[in-house]
């Protein structure tokens, strides 16, 4: 049963925990829509600074700034998932609604919790086993190889995971990066996709599937709508739908699934936010990734999630920004882009400074620009 949410409309006040370039699309349209815009952000630069009516420049844990942004807004979301559980339970002590709710966030923070969690509905997963310390390596079978040893916490964008072939390389491995570890097994992947769907006391609803191509770890270019069969679509979807059930969750979840080359969909991670691979959606969709988890969280009726022009989304990181200065006029000669830049200070390498968006009927058309984008940079 859906928690009772308390509908909550323009000129109020949304809450967002974190101001990067998540925050800063979110805020963006919260803007746009009418409403007005507090973050917690300890950086004063932040990418999502321009865009809030309020910045309270303290951490994520301080008891002052979260009573600062509870006494500010009806409703507080994040736009990262390591928030502190601690923060979330403040702001609810502070009399403030929270989505999503403490519960999924804690899931989302540990992929040794997200494996669990989602073997324990139903779902398939990469085999996978926790490594605490160098006895547990001892117990791993040679079946387990070859694999990618993560950091169960803090990682992201391929950070925090070393590739091992055997056991001698997970050995040197875990020295690196100690504390706790997933070994994953390496799945043969035939494609990586992802489905954003949002929940609240209206319903649930899937944003159509997107199918994600990565670099070093980092996601590189997305596709909406995926390429991919009915059949595939429907599991993926029917996997999303349960995921939000089980959780009662409301906002937007973000699910990452692994399509292997003997057609299983295994669940690789969730994120309680929208995600870099949704960023099509404000050019290709009805309504955007962003407006939609407004809209869960603000308790307004779901947005139609419907493709309106397929499209491609290119990841622009610093390491082109660091040796192209002239990239911006090389992106726009395109006529049909769509330039998106996250005013970051610091151009550093494998950080993301932005993206690019493209639209057109035609997959192989778009497929095309985008490959000829991509060598114009290098
Ligand atoms: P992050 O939090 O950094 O996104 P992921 O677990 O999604 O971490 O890993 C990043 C990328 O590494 C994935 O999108 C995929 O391309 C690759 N990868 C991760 N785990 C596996 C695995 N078990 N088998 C094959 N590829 C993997
Ligand atoms: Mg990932």
């Amino acid at each position: 049963m859906v928690a009772r949410q308390q509908t909550i409309l323009p000129t109020e006040c949304i809450g967002i925990l974190g101001g990067g370039q998540l925050g800063r699309m979110l805020a963006m349209v919260a803007r746009q829509m009418g409403y007005q815009v507090a973050i917690l952000e300890p950086s004063k630069d932040c990418p999502a600074a321009p865009f809030a009516n309020h910045h309270i420049t303290k951490p994520y844990d301080s008891q002052d700034g979260l009573l600062e942004l509870a006494k500010l807004s009806r409703v507080v979301t994040t736009e990262f998932e390591n928030v502190p559980a601690a923060s979330i339970r403040l702001l609810k002590d502070f009399g403030c609604q929270v989505y999503p709710d403490e519960n999924s966030i804690r899931i989302a923070q540990n992929r040794g919790n997200e494996k669990s969690f989602f073997r324990s509905i139903g779902l398939e997963t990469a085999e996978f086993k926790i490594i605490n310390n160098q006895d547990d390596i001892e117990l791993i079978g040679t079946d387990m190889f070859p694999a990618i040893l993560k950091t169960t916490t803090l990682g992201y964008d391929g950070k925090g995971q070393i590739r091992v072939k055997d056991l001698a390389e997970l050995v040197v491995a875990y020295q690196q990066l100690g504390g706790e570890c997933i070994l994953e097994k390496l799945v043969d992947l035939a494609y990586e996709c992802s489905v954003i769907v949002a929940r609240n006391q209206t319903g649930a609803k899937c944003f159509p599937l997107i199918e994600n191509y990565h670099r070093d770890g980092i996601l590189d270019i997305s596709y909406i709508p995926a390429n991919l069969s009915a059949d595939i679509l429907s599991r993926a979807n029917n996997a999303a739908i349960s995921m939000v059930e089980a959780l009662d969750y409301i906002g937007i979840l973000t699910i990452e699934f692994f399509i292997t080359i003997d057609n299983r969909i295994l669940v690789n991670e969730i994120a309680p936010r929208p995600h870099n691979s949704g960023h099509i959606t404000i050019e290709s969709c009805i309504t955007s990734q962003f407006e939609q988890q407004l809209r869960a969280i603000c308790g307004l009726p779901l947005g139609d999630t419907e493709v309106k022009i397929p499209g491609a989304m290119l990841n622009l990181l610093g390491d082109v920004w660091l040796d192209n200065r002239d990239a911006f006029a090389k992106l726009c000669a395109d006529s049909n882009a769509k330039f998106h830049w996250y005013e970051k200070l610091e151009a550093k390498k494998a950080r993301k400074m932005g993206h690019l968006s493209l639209t057109g009927k035609d997959r192989l058309l778009l497929e095309d620009k985008v490959m000829k984008l991509k060598q114009s940079l290098n």
